[in-house]
């Protein structure tokens, strides 16, 4: 069996949204220590959508292929489905990680909240509007 997907080897080997975004309206950027990956992720956010998103990864195959994925997910969707991403549902749409590489599926989402904070601390007035759906934010 193969360890990983033909959907992970896909965005490993053609990742999508890869960059910057030089006026990014949020930028978060997330760390782990057990393969060393380092995510960045960049979002410029028009009317409360996702207008574009971009990362850089500098990590494993499952990190790129996971922030590629995620970046997928949420770009053109409303922030506030963009806030409930998980790294379960990157996982799922990716067909599936091993167990072991589940880590750096949760950068992906770890670094999405990290980029909406971002965002948040910047514009608080738009905070309120989402303090009911996220509590957390
Ligand atoms: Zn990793």
């Amino acid at each position: 069996m193969a360890l990983y997907s033909e959907k992970v080897m896909d965005h490993f080997r053609n990742p999508r949204n890869v960059g910057i975004i030089e006026d990014a309206d949020g930028i978060g950027e997330v760390g782990n220590a057990k393969c060393g990956d380092i995510m960045k992720m960049y979002l410029k956010i028009d009317d409360d959508t996702i207008g574009d998103v971009k990362f850089e990864t500098f990590g494993c195959g499952s990190a790129i292929a996971s922030s590629s994925m995620a970046t997928e997910l949420i770009k053109g969707q409303p922030v506030s489905e963009a806030l409930k991403l998980t790294n379960k549902a990157v996982a799922e749409a990716l067909d599936g990680l091993p167990e072991y590489k589940m880590h750096c599926s949760v950068l992906a989402e770890e670094a999405i909240k990290n980029a909406l904070d971002d965002y948040y601390s910047k514009h608080p007035e738009k905070r309120k509007e989402h303090s009911d759906e996220s509590g957390k934010l």
